[in-house]
């Protein structure tokens, strides 16, 4: 971000909560403790909030019961919440492609656990073990 500051843990958190749906501050706290599953306290979430407003990030769109704010997004928060996304999702990928080996025997992808034969000088992944076996086999 242009701000140099990272949109990591409460404050992405806050932003993608925030991307779901508008929310009182209490709300917010609520679903930041569960999607966290750490303690996270008023005294960190609105300054947080106050900050965010004063980028322009976020707005106070209406006050409901017993005058409690409720957040949203403005146009410039989505937008930055659309572009981090796009970009953890293309390191996630980036993560993901390099760990997965295709079966030499039925092609699906191989997270973890795959099955390994050496042949000759090659090493060959496998799924399973009977994918091996089937390899083998055939060969
Ligand atoms: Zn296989």
């Amino acid at each position: 971000m242009k701000s140099g500051k990272s949109l990591s843990g409460l404050r992405l958190n806050t932003l993608l909560l925030l991307n779901s749906g508008a929310r009182h501050g209490y709300e917010l706290i609520k679903d930041l403790r569960i999607i966290s599953g750490r303690k996270v306290s008023p005294g960190q979430v609105y300054p947080l909030l106050k900050q965010l407003q004063n980028g322009r990030l976020v707005q106070i769109t209406s006050r409901g019961e017993r005058d409690k704010k409720v957040y949203a997004l403005t146009k410039t928060g989505r937008r930055v919440v659309t572009e981090s996304i796009s970009k953890l999702g293309g390191l996630l990928d980036f993560f993901l492609q390099s760990k997965i080996t295709a079966c030499a025997h039925c092609n699906c992808e191989v997270y973890r656990g795959g099955y390994k034969v050496s042949v000759g000088p090659k090493t060959l992944y496998f799924c399973c073990k009977d994918c091996a076996e089937a390899y083998r086999i055939m060969k």
